[in-house]
This record gives structure tokens, C-alpha cells and sequence, in this order.
């Protein structure tokens, strides 16, 4: 991998993270190898809880297992059943 010495900007190449003396000026410089862990450090990447799944029904003309969005009656895929996934949506309310 290439680095850039700290001290006079000379790039190198080193093996990996380690200490290393820069071929121009000497300066010891540390060299952490870039990976996973590092990018952790920025805690833009930390895990956090996944989003809430979206609700998987099943239909109770075919027993076919599908998922839906937001919506008050879905269309069974496998036989089209307009099948009520229980949910309060506010739109769709003409009924
Ligand atoms: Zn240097
Ligand atoms: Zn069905």
C-alpha cells in the first residue's frame, strides 16, 4: 500500500501497517492498514437496528405467504385474492 510521509509529504510504498522511515527524511511514520475496522472508527458505519420489516401476510384463500407496503387490502400474487393485511392506512378509506 502507498503512504505519505508526514513529515516531507515523500509517498512510499510499505507492506502493510507498521512502523516505517520515510527513504527521504527518516521520520518514523505509523502506517494503520485501512480496513473494516477503521471505517468504524468515523461512526457513520456503526450498526444500528435494522428498519422494521414490512409485515408478511398470508393469504387465507391460497395460504400464500407474500409481503406488503403500506397498504390497507393487498393482492395475492399467487390468486389474486384481495386479501385485508390488517393494517390502519389512512388513505383507502371509501369502504
Ligand atoms: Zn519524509
Ligand atoms: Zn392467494
Amino acid at each position: 500500500m502507498r503512504v505519505r510521509c508526514g513529515a516531507c509529504r515523500t509517498q512510499f510504498e510499505v507492506a502493510g501497517s507498521g512502523r516505517y522511515a520515510c527513504p527521504v527524511c527518516g521520520s518514523v511514520n505509523v502506517v494503520r492498514a485501512a480496513g473494516p475496522q477503521d471505517q468504524a472508527e468515523g461512526g457513520f458505519f456503526e450498526q444500528q437496528a435494522p428498519p422494521p420489516a414490512l409485515p408478511r401476510i398470508t393469504c387465507p384463500e391460497c395460504e400464500f405467504s407474500f409481503v406488503v407496503g403500506r397498504i390497507a387490502v393487498a393482492t395475492c400474487p399467487n390468486c389474486n385474492a384481495q386479501v385485508p393485511t390488517g393494517q390502519d392506512v389512512e388513505e383507502d378509506r371509501e369502504q
